[in-house]
């Protein structure tokens, strides 16, 4: 929720002690009445040295035979004083408000609502932003975030895979979902560009962590330098890709297979010289 920061720059003093009250978050509840506080913010006088702290302890044991004292109390925007009950001295301590902390909750709050926003146009201009902004922010309201993994379908934009790997989330059954539609995205993606395709494609099943699949990126990318309108070359990340590797029958990495018409016609295990992919492709494109 969007928080008012007005109440951060009034200047509240206690009429017991003098002292600066501090702005403190509002326990959920108010003791007492059960309503709540009407304000998510109370200014409280914390100080130790404050008389009306001092004296209470002594009056709230003889009134009631607690182990309680009083601290001075006004809420935001009312000159109206108030107390609250607490029990120890460091009550309320751990909960002053800070200023940078809710200005950071705001600028959350304010891009999950402009990612809202943008949702509903993503799909017609290819926006994966909002898509991202959602997903990985957890904050953000579950309903946003379930529509915005269906649009990540839709949108088949594999930039986002990095990043949804690499975060976090905190509910499980989310992150079963995301996984899911992860897998669905890259299946699709797979029918897509390699088994719908016309020609020729080189799929290259590969791994981040492998050295011959690094050494071999570079050279894929002068073959398809080279080999020009004859082939197009995409990639596979096993680690990201299990039903895939598996479907395909990949044993070890890198290997390579080559589709024709979207059927295997040739596989290349291992990392070999530029030439040998280029006479390859040579011989399929007649
Ligand atoms: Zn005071």
């Amino acid at each position: 929720m969007y928080r008012d920061l007005s109440y951060l720059d009034e200047v509240k003093f206690c009429p017991h002690c003098n002292e600066k009250l501090s702005c403190c978050e509002a326990p959920p509840i108010h003791v007492g009445d059960g309503l709540g506080w009407g304000s998510d913010v109370l200014f409280i006088c914390l100080s130790d040295n404050c008389p009306l702290f001092l004296r209470g302890w002594d009056h709230i044991g003889d009134q009631y035979g607690h182990h309680a004292s009083y601290r001075y109390m006004e809420l935001p925007g009312s000159k109206e004083s108030n107390v609250m009950m607490v029990g120890n001295k460091d009550a309320f301590k751990g909960s002053i408000v800070d200023p940078e902390a809710i200005k950071n909750q705001n600028a959350r709050y304010l891009e999950e609502k402009k990612a809202v926003e943008e949702l509903k146009s993503c799909l017609k201009e290819k926006n994966l932003s909002p898509v991202l902004t959602l997903l990985l922010d957890e904050g953000s309201m579950n309903s946003s975030r379930v529509l915005a993994l269906e649009y990540l379908v839709k949108l088949g934009d594999l930039t986002c895979i990095d990043a949804l790997r690499n975060h976090t989330f905190r509910d499980e059954t989310f992150k079963e979902k995301v996984d899911t539609t992860l897998k669905k995205l890259l299946t699709e993606n797979f029918k897509k560009e390699v088994l719908e395709a016309k020609g020729l494609v080189l799929v290259d099943f590969w791994a981040e962590w492998c050295p011959p699949c690094r050494a071999l990126a570079p050279i894929l990318e002068q073959v398809e330098k080279e080999a020009g309108e004859k082939i197009k070359i995409t990639k596979v990340n096993v680690d990201n890709n299990r039903e895939l590797s598996v479907e395909y029958g990949i044993q070890g990495i890198p290997t390579n297979k080559i589709f024709k018409d979207g059927e295997v016609i040739e596989t290349l295990v291992g990392l070999m010289p530029k030439d040998h992919y280029l006479q390859v492709i040579d011989k399929h494109s007649k």
